[in-house]
């Protein structure tokens, strides 16, 4: 056999695919459709098998699809939304050593390449470019005629139109909003900008003032309710904190936080420096409870957190109690004495002194405390109640109390608000770490509308969600859903229609595009000026709205086209099977889902999610900063675009993180040369066994495929079916084209290419890509329990040879069950007792059961016994067995007595004796 050039083979049929426009379909009426879609990748960089993953699943299932019948449509195009770009060219231009070499040691950019990227232009062409030929290299079968980049002024077009819809609709809003900044870019940050892409999670934190001698310290904390426990006020010692001028009070703050305040409060102004010593030991004054306490110091506090001053409430709070105590009679710290305010079922009075008793907490600084707190509070949160000590707020439950008691405050200007990040630090992708800015006339989507919320939720429960167990996290992600900044003052895409100095940021400009493709073929064939397509042409093509001659005159464009949009809208909306990462779900996934409902008729509100885990590189998650990160380019070189595609959908189920091993993918692409090699043994041959094997494996695939279980699918089909061909290879040398060519088939959605090569060797016209799945076959069970009888008496007389240790075996003796046991065995199958009761031999029953528990293979799809004469089927396969077994096959039909001694003979396992 000569050496498979695997890259010439894929260069063929891509060629030929693309020049025949296979997956390129039109409307046709009497087809049912399949729309498939999968995120359309960000052009930053080349691609990794990272990548590649969910684009395979995605048209592995659309192969299949197509395979069943369906007008299959998977259409791609490029995001190229926000300012990630722009920040590249940036870094480029001031020569980022860093990054330059990411681009040149990691994913091969020539040097000279990269010195274009100055221009973002260079930059996404360039990526376009490289990522598609990526695509079309993996045997994705897209329809690239429908291909566009979300800069596109006509997408631009139709990305207005969803936000007027939204607007029109009251889910846009504007006002003071806190967002993700970053103070170098001076621009807002979203999910994608940020290196490791964290999600910020920004609280909002209760700043409770108290007062000193005209001057106001604010105490940071999550916790309102608690100011009626404060026994004293804490600061750091060892940081710096400065006096600031908010309007027309006076703050100390720490130096980090006033920094910080500047972002969220129109005016501050910095006053001086001031020493966290010289006030210490003096009182302050709490006005909402009248009271003086003193501040004290502690070092737990985090002047990089929130205003770096914080209250104490010892008898609900770890930290403190641990603080006071750490003091012990410094300031009198040991006469402080807690107070409780809230009773639940899981503490004593003094929750916080039980816990850092219990797991014997040493002082403030023990690592434990944290998670201690977090308990603590969150056992309150769910069930603690307020005690009389918080008066007229008493007898409330925490989660209520707490928004009463921060309204009131805030009410009588005790407190103010301040934001803060709780999972610190996330650092823009220019290397700065973010804060979080109040912006004032911010644009947001309303996704915290309860409405839009429920109905989403309901939508959700009616989808088919793959994996099924995610379910509940799409659910949830709804429901933890506030209202999300859209729209931004630089970078690319498209300005809001009516507030032209915002920019609609990148989440936000990518939720409904799957209705774009719909159309984007008739825009690109017809070559459609920007211009033409005003909102009125959206709402006729989508919504089905206005006249179409009003709609033409207003538009400048003709009814055909018109029209043509229209029909093809209809036809392939809604959205059959979204594909995506896992790590999607609680944004882009959930925005996707509620963008179609606030602006599409309930019939076109999409119908599946399939969601899938990374892949990690010997076990490893790639990273950048591991520099171990697959190019998908050096992969396809290296182990060709099949044995890509198959370890991916093979290595896991979807809910899982698949491992790529190098291992893996050299077993595969011997597989895969095995297959091109029995190429060679198709011919004649009818063979019942190996033709009802393919009946029940493309039973098992089929379903499988139909489930998403892509993992069990290709399993059975190269490993399982594959070990069975072989198997029958062996025997009779020959396959018939029949059982081969039906087999690839069901292969090909998995290693279209070789599909695509071994169906033209065997003499086939046109393309395996577009011919029939297998209809369902007729199984021969009585064959396959025939074969499945040989295989397992070869394995045995293998065994017995081994177990009786001779060097050389002459001669195997073997006598099969008499008629009367089959008898037994079939009563025994139906009824345990009454097969003791007809068999007088006790040991021949429990034999028998013994057996029956490992072998199962002798029923029928009814679960009745096949009766097989297996004297009959030895003889049939006797050449065969002693050339498997080296030895000659002595058969005994009438009763031998030294052989009945020792070995006993049940139905389906003859005795055998080697001499
Ligand atoms: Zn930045």
């Amino acid at each position: 056999m000569e050496k498979i050039d695997f890259s010439k083979i894929e260069e063929k049929w891509m060629k030929i695919w693309e020049e025949e426009k296979i997956f390129e379909p039109k409307i046709e009426k009497d087809k049912e459709k399949f729309f498939i879609t999968a995120a359309y990748p960000y052009v930053q960089a080349p691609q990794h098998i990272g990548h590649a993953r969910t684009y395979s699943t995605a048209d592995v299932y659309a192969r299949f699809m197509r395979m069943l019948g369906y007008n299959v449509l998977f259409p791609m195009a490029w995001h190229i939304t926000g300012t990630p770009i722009i920040a590249i060219s940036k870094r480029i231009k001031e020569n980022d050593e860093f990054l330059i070499s990411i681009y040149k040691n990691l994913f091969g950019v020539p040097e000279e390449i990269i010195k274009t990227f100055e221009d973002p232009k260079n930059l996404i062409d360039y990526f376009i470019q490289e990522i598609k030929s990526g695509m079309k290299r993996m045997g994705f079968s897209i329809d690239w005629s429908r291909e566009f980049n979300t800069g596109d002024k006509r997408y631009n077009k139709f990305i207005e139109w969803q936000f007027l819809k939204l607007y029109e609709k009251g889910f846009l809003k504007k006002g003071k909003h806190p967002v993700l900044w970053c103070p170098k870019c001076e621009n807002p940050v979203g999910e994608h900008d940020v290196l490791e892409d964290k999600k910020a999670k920004i609280e909002e934190f209760t700043l409770i003032k108290f007062y000193l001698d005209g001057k106001i310290l604010p105490a940071a904390t999550l916790r309102p309710e608690t100011i009626f426990g404060v026994t004293n006020l804490w600061i750091n010692p060892d940081a710096d904190y400065v006096e600031i001028n908010v309007g027309n009070e006076s703050w100390i703050v720490s130096e980090k936080a006033a920094k910080k305040l500047k972002l969220q409060k129109d005016e501050i102004k910095e006053v001086k420096n001031v020493d966290p010593k010289e006030l210490i030991g003096k009182e302050v004054f709490v006005p909402l409870i009248e009271k003086r306490i003193k501040i004290l110091p502690a070092s737990f506090v985090d002047p990089n957190n929130a205003t770096g001053i914080v209250y104490s409430c010892p008898a609900h709070a770890p930290y403190d109690w641990m603080a006071l105590k750490d003091l012990g009679k410094m300031f009198n710290a040991n006469e402080i004495e807690p107070i409780s305010i809230i009773k639940s079922k899981h503490y004593g009075e003094f929750p916080a002194l039980e816990v850092c008793d219990k797991y014997k907490i040493k002082n403030q600084n023990d690592e434990r405390l944290e998670k201690i707190t977090q308990e603590l509070y969150l056992n309150e949160f769910k069930d603690g109640i307020t005690n009389e000590k918080t008066g007229k707020y008493a007898g409330m439950k925490v989660s209520e109390a707490r928004e009463v008691v921060k309204k009131d405050l805030i009410e009588k200007n005790y407190a103010d608000v301040f934001f803060e990040i709780m999972n610190k630090p996330i650092i823009c992708r220019c290397n700065t770490e973010c804060s979080v800015k109040l912006i004032k006339d911010q644009w947001f989507i309303d996704y915290a509308n309860l409405d839009w919320k429920n109905i989403s939720k309901k939508w959700i429960e009616e989808m088919r969600i793959i994996p099924e167990i995610f379910k509940e996290e799409y659910k949830n992600a709804i429901e933890w859903l506030h209202e999300r900044a859209c729209a931004r003052k630089r970078g690319f895409g498209t300005k809001l229609p009516f507030d032209k100095n915002w920019i609609i940021e990148s989440l936000s400009d990518s939720t409904i595009y799957m209705a774009y493709y719909t159309i984007s073929r008739v825009i690109n064939e017809n070559n459609i000026e920007p211009e033409k397509l005003v909102p009125e042409v959206f709402d006729f093509v989508f919504l089905g709205k206005g006249d179409i001659k009003e709609v033409s005159r207003i538009s400048g464009l003709d009814e055909k086209i018109i029209n043509e949009m229209r029909e093809s809208f209809l036809y392939w909306y809604p959205l059959d099977s979204r594909h995506s990462g896992n790590d999607l779900i609680p944004n882009h996934l959930v925005f996707f889902v509620m963008n179609h409902i606030a602006i599409f008729p309930k019939e076109f509100w999409p119908k599946q999610i399939v969601t899938n885990g990374f892949v990690l590189n010997e076990g490893k998650k790639m990273s950048k900063s591991l520099g171990n990160i697959i190019p998908l380019k050096v992969a396809l070189e290296k182990y060709g675009a099949d044995t890509i595609r198959f370890l991916l959908l093979f290595g896991a189920n979807l809910d899982q993180d698949t491992n790529f091993t190098e291992n893996m993918a050299r077993s595969i692409e011997n597989k895969i040369k095995e297959i091109f090699e029995m190429v060679n043994n198709v011919g004649d041959c009818n063979d019942e066994w190996i033709r009802s094997r393919l009946a029940h494996c493309r039973d098992y695939v089929t379903n499988a495929m139909k489930e998403l279980r892509f993992r069990d699918a290709s399993n059975y089909l190269l490993f399982i079916f594959g070990d069975e061909v072989k198997w029958h290879l062996k025997k009779n040398k020959k396959i018939s084209k029949f059982v081969f060519e039906n087999w690839i088939k069901m292969l090909s959605p998995f290693i279209p290419y070789t599909s695509e090569e071994i169906w033209k060797m065997l003499g086939n016209r046109g393309f395996i890509s577009n011919d029939r799945w297998p209809e369902k076959m007729e199984r021969n069970i009585k064959a396959e329990v025939e074969e499945r009888y040989i295989i397992n008496l070869i394995e045995d007389i293998k065994s017995v040879i081994k177990l009786s240790k001779k060097d050389w075996v002459e001669k195997i003796y073997i006598k099969a069950a008499e008629e009367e046991k089959y008898n037994i065995f079939e009563i025994l199958t139906k009824n345990k007792g009454e097969a003791f009761k007809v068999c007088k031999d006790k040991k021949i029953v429990e034999a028998m059961i013994k057996f029956m528990k490992n072998n199962n293979y002798f029923f029928d799809e009814g679960g009745n016994l096949v009766r097989i004469d297996e004297i009959d089927i030895i003889k049939r396969n006797k050449s065969f067995i002693e050339k498997e077994i080296g030895a000659n096959l002595e058969i005994i039909e009438k009763d031998k007595e030294f052989l009945e001694k020792e070995k006993l003979a049940l139905p389906y396992k003859p005795a055998i004796y080697v001499v």
